[in-house]
């Protein structure tokens, strides 16, 4: 009998789920036919990078393609460290941040390990456990989508080796208060590693009530990380680069094991670097955020939607019919939208905010979807 690859591959990967980028924008094009897709679909910024990063661009390849990167990121690592107070031998960069996420399970879960996270919640802070042979353990949200303290308490109590914590969470856009986060940090055993996945954070800043993560952990003696990404507000995500802020330095050389030696390529490093530097493109961008959630939110509500009360760059919404189907005739008229499919969530879509013009369209046709009646 012949050996199939599918009797090679490892229990714990034939069983992962695949992650879902959401419909395929040329094939939303093909069957709509719009001049335009309108991709609300992955929490991209809307306004693009800062022209300091084109810049870097043209001076990246001009200066030509054929060296590897530095391995060690230094000077991106050093930028990061001094924008936030912290010696760059405690950064950690990664090709995105869920290269992060992928490293920190490598480095640090055994098979049968635990690991706490929150549902609904960011697929791959199921998926990299899994792929380990960990289990997760998944704390709802309240009826209200946000964060159950008491329930985090007695999962925490458990006994996890990692617990994934996104603030903002993705997808519901909630927000832990700084007594919500210091109780979770208080909870958390400290043998565990606390993994504080602030991709949105940008976004949640303005807000009085949003904890500053990093200031809290500092003062910790525990291991922590506190995961950021050039991917939302920066409006890198198609370039690739995120990065961490880590208890120690010991635990970025445990990442500096597992990883590959050039997962941060020569481009990223140096968009990375001139979109840190742009502090008004970033500013400019969360302003312009901000009006929008208030507006489009204001919007549903009023039009009677139940929707989770944001403070990141997209919303999540209550369509009360079949996600999948409102998903579905969205695309048709040239509009990426991500149907949600955790159990209990199956009539909510996820959809990033956009200029005024494309949340107006996105608005009107969805309103026009579910007054049609879709079930
Ligand atoms: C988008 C996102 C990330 C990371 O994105 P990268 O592009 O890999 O940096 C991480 N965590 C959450 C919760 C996200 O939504």
């Amino acid at each position: 009998m012949s050996t199939t690859s599918a009797s090679l591959v490892r229990r714990e990967v034939a069983g992962l789920p695949a992650y879902d980028p959401g419909a395929d924008p040329d094939e939303v094009a093909a069957l709509s036919g719009a001049a335009r897709v309108i991709k609300l679909s992955n929490n991209e910024s809307p306004f693009g990078a800062s022209p300091a990063v084109a810049e870097a661009v043209r001076r990246w390849l001009a200066d030509g393609v054929s060296r590897y990167p530095d391995p060690t990121g230094k000077r991106l690592a050093e930028a990061i460290g001094k924008s936030l107070g912290v010696p760059a031998e405690r950064v950690v960069l990664g090709n995105g941040s869920e290269n992060i996420l992928e490293l920190l399970c490598q480095a640090v879960l055994d098979p049968g390990d635990l690991v706490t996270t929150q549902a609904p919640g960011f697929s791959l802070h199921e998926i990299f456990p899994r792929m380990m042979g960990a289990r997760v353990e998944k704390v709802p949200v309240t009826a209200e989508f946000g964060f159950d303290a008491a329930a985090w308490r007695a999962a925490l109590a458990a006994g996890p080796k990692l617990v994934f914590l996104a603030n903002p969470c993705n997808p519901t856009g909630a927000m832990l208060s700084v007594g919500e986060l210091k109780r979770v940090v208080a909870d958390t055993p400290e043998s565990a590693l606390l993994v504080l996945d602030e991709a949105y954070c940008e976004f949640a800043h303005p807000h009085p009530e949003y904890p500053d993560g990093l200031a809290m952990l500092r003062g910790q003696d525990r291991p922590w990380i506190v995961l950021r990404t050039f991917s939302k507000a920066y409006g890198l995500a198609g370039i690739r680069v995120g990065f961490g802020i880590a208890s120690d330095a010991a635990l970025v050389q445990a990442l500096d094991r597992v990883r590959t030696p050039y997962n941060v390529n020569q481009l990223a490093q140096a968009a990375a670097i001139a979109a840190l530097g742009d502090h008004a493109h970033l500013a400019d961008t969360v302003r312009r955020t901000g009006v929008e959630l208030a507006r489009v939110a204001d919007r549903w509500r009023g039009k009677g939607f139940r929707v989770a009360p944001s403070s990141a760059n997209f919303l999540f919404i209550d369509t009360g019919r079949s996600a999948d189907r409102v998903a579905e005739e969205l695309h048709r008229t040239g509009i990426v939208v991500k149907a949600w499919r955790e159990p209990g969530y199956e009539n909510f879509i996820r959809a990033s905010l956009s200029t005024p013009e494309d949340n107006d369209v996105f608005v009107r046709r969805l309103a026009e979807i579910c007054a049609k009646g879709t079930r």
